[in-house]
């Protein structure tokens, strides 16, 4: 049985006031491994969500305390392989970005990229180096090397990295994370090792789902993004502030567009189990299932830098 235990918020600390935005509505028995599955169905079930009176942030208070969540990832499966070339094309035009801003391409590093398949970017775009750091076992089984330089380490990405090998303070050229600063336990213990992991003048890519999107300011707790997985969620204002409360400068938001099947759209769409069910045949019947398409669907990218050392 998983215990809950109350949260604040990240940016602005325990004594910053708070109003519930969502109550729960879940039961004790979600709470197991294949809910915390990456991409599966989403079902909107999710812990009670508090809007901090402070800076906006949304994050789920009381929540399962980190512990539990490290174990439920490591236990985690990996199912979506179908979708990894789609998210590859989403990300690659965010990485673009950050790589004309890098000094040296050593090594390229990815935190909680499921089988890594990103690190490919690393290897085509000539960093020396590719590690993808991950805390589950499924992903580490499916893990295909995207070339002699690339390795996977499994953990959490945190300070035992640095104590115990894997990974040196100051090393890191680029180093990104796709939709994994919001299932984090302290999204700014995160950045602030991301920060340690750095290079001087090195850069942070981060993508992430946006509070103050369209999309989720209309479906409201219908929104896909209010979800059991999602511990903090962010706009680019409040995750502005929090990358320079963790010490990078150099701060750009800009929002992202994915480019995702129309089969992917409508497994992602807010619509109830049983229609999706009935859409989804229907769609694979047609043919209209592989269709691309391109759509701000409420993502938002930051990329900032560590600063370099006078
Ligand atoms: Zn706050």
């Amino acid at each position: 049985m998983t215990l809950l235990s109350p949260r604040h918020c990240t940016l602005c600390g325990p004594d910053a006031g708070k109003r519930v935005r969502f109550a729960p509505n879940f039961e004790a028995q979600d709470l197991n491994a294949a809910v915390f599955s990456a991409r599966r169905m989403p079902d909107r079930r999710h812990f009670q969500l508090v809007c901090c009176e402070g800076c906006g942030i949304i994050y789920s208070d009381p929540a399962c305390d980190p512990a539990a969540l490290a174990s439920l990832y490591q236990a985690s499966s990996v199912n979506y392989d179908r979708q990894e070339e789609q998210i590859f094309d989403s990300y690659a035009p965010v990485l673009d970005r950050g790589l004309r801003r890098v000094a040296k391409r050593g090594l390229f590093l990815e935190i909680g990229g499921g089988t890594g398949f990103m690190l490919r970017y690393g290897a085509q775009h000539g960093f020396a180096e590719q590690l993808e750091i991950e805390p589950s076992a499924d992903a580490e089984l499916k893990f295909r090397p995207a070339g002699p330089a690339a390795r996977f380490v499994r953990g959490m990405f945190d300070q035992t990295l640095f104590e115990q090998g894997p990974l040196r303070r100051s090393s890191v050229s680029l180093a990104c994370f796709f939709q994994m600063l919001d299932h984090v336990p302290s999204p700014v213990e995160l950045l602030r090792t991301v920060h340690e992991a750095l290079e001087p003048g090195g850069i942070a890519v981060c993508v992430t789902h946006d509070t103050s999107a369209f999309s989720a300011r209309v479906l409201g707790e219908r929104s896909p993004i209010y979800d059991i997985e999602h511990t903090y969620l962010f706009n680019p204002a409040n995750l502005s502030r929090l990358f320079a409360h963790a010490g990078f400068t150099e701060i750009e938001s800009f929002a992202v567009a994915n480019r995702y099947s129309l089969r992917y759209w409508a497994h992602l769409a807010p619509l109830p189990l049983g229609l999706k069910r009935s859409i989804l045949p229907a769609l694979e019947r047609t043919g209209l299932a592989r269709l691309p398409l391109r759509l701000n669907a409420g993502n938002f990218a930051i990329i900032a830098r560590k600063p370099p050392t006078l």
